[in-house]
């Protein structure tokens, strides 16, 4: 397994749960390496049913916050156009922080951090040959990459690379926001709340601990940046307020308070990507579909995972036959949710902010 992200620890850990070993082999030097992102809904026929098949899903209903359904709309003047809130027994969609469910996958598994893979070479003749930065080389029976969007295993088995979407999100956080910012904790509320305008979004996520990420979504060129110090946290925030001039106050604080913020370029691989079988090679989440972040791609690399794990757990030792129908489940499932998430995109960020109420009044119906 290449990458501990949410679809290589479900394969993971799935697999440890049936006594099979696996390797997982990840870039960053340990779990708190880096900044753990924003928090992630977890459907209950994809992400749940993950964690269900890996035993985890107590541990999810213990750490994950299911009023952070809750999903309020304004227009840029600061009107509140919907309100939803989710009733006490919902599970359909609970908010979980990112390091509280990497911690609850991980649990006994044994990563080896800090492998960078640079590279995997399929057709050897136990399988497939992993190749790292600091030189060290492997041979495994199978190689499932799980290394997002810009994986080093998709190369092995395809050619398509990942474009440019024309929309970008540059992310930022508030802390303590109960305690610092009543105000913006008032307008939050338990879950999201989202703002459109013309080809322009805000959105703000609660997070557990008083912690909310802030996206702040526009259609730009990929430079839309240049001459600007990405690291300068007072210039990027002036040049976003320039960008969403003219908006209420209220929705405007959510830009002025924040800390430093993270470029976000969106790019996703071509819709219904699929490939030539490979022998001791495969793919799953992000690496295989990447698709515009709304909501579907940790649950299906997870899904994913949890899946591929059990057929080889259970099966009859065919390990390629079991390959080979996995990936075709995949590709299909994720052929679908990648129109419908590249449909979602046009409409969010769109000329028509009324699109993007209709696109939640269709999820959503109050
Ligand atoms: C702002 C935002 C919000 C989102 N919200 C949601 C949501 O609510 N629900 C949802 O389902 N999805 C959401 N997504 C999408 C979701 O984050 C991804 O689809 C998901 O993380 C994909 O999981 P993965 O395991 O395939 O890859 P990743 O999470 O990208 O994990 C890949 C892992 O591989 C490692 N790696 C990379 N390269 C190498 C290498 N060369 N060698 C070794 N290791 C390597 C990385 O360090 C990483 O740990 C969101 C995305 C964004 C950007």
């Amino acid at each position: 397994m290449v990458g501990s992200g949410p679809g290589g620890l479900a394969f993971a850990r799935v697999l440890h749960r049936h006594g099979h070993p696996v390797t997982v082999l990840e870039r960053d030097p340990g779990p708190d390496a880096r900044p753990p992102g924003g928090t992630l809904d977890l459907q209950e026929g994809m992400g749940q049913l993950a964690l269900d098949k890996a035993g985890l899903l107590p541990g999810f209903r213990a750490l994950s916050r299911p009023e952070g359904q809750a999903m309020r709309i304004l227009d840029p003047d600061g009107t509140v156009l919907r309100d939803w809130r989710p009733r006490p027994d919902d599970r359909a969609n609970p908010e979980i922080d990112r390091g509280h469910l990497r911690d609850l996958l991980l649990g006994p598994l044994d990563v080896r951090w800090g492998r960078n893979v640079t590279r995997v070479v399929p057709g050897a003749r136990e399988g497939a040959v992993v190749h790292c930065a600091d030189g060290r080389q492997e041979t495994f029976d199978l190689v499932v990459g799980a290394d997002g969007a810009w994986s080093r295993t998709r190369p092995s088995v395809s050619s398509a690379t990942p474009h440019y979407t024309g929309v970008t999100y540059v992310e930022s956080s508030l802390d303590d926001v109960d305690d610092r910012h009543p105000g913006l904790a008032r307008l939050i509320g338990d879950g999201s709340v989202a703002v459109y305008g013309v080809n322009r979004a805000l959105v703000a996520q609660r997070n557990s601990g008083g912690h909310v990420k802030v996206y702040a979504q526009f259609r730009a060129p990929l430079d839309w940046h240049a001459g600007l110090d990405l690291a300068d946290a007072e210039a990027v925030r002036s040049s976003l307020l320039k960008r969403f001039d003219g908006w209420a106050d209220p929705v405007l604080d959510l830009l002025r308070h924040t800390t430093a913020f993270v470029h976000r370029p969106l790019y996703v691989l071509p819709v219904s990507h699929t490939w030539s079988h490979v022998p001791g090679v495969t793919l799953l989440g992000d690496a295989a579909h990447l698709m515009p972040p709304l909501g579907a791609g940790a649950n299906l690399a997870m899904l994913e995972g949890a899946e591929l794990a059990e057929a080889i757990a259970t099966g009859d030792g065919d390990l390629d036959g079991a390959v080979r129908a996995f990936e075709v489940r995949m590709w299909e499932r994720a052929g679908r949710w990648a129109s419908i998430t590249a449909a979602g995109l046009e409409r969010l960020v769109s000329p028509d902010p009324a699109e993007a109420l209709a696109v939640f009044d269709h999820v959503q119906p109050s």
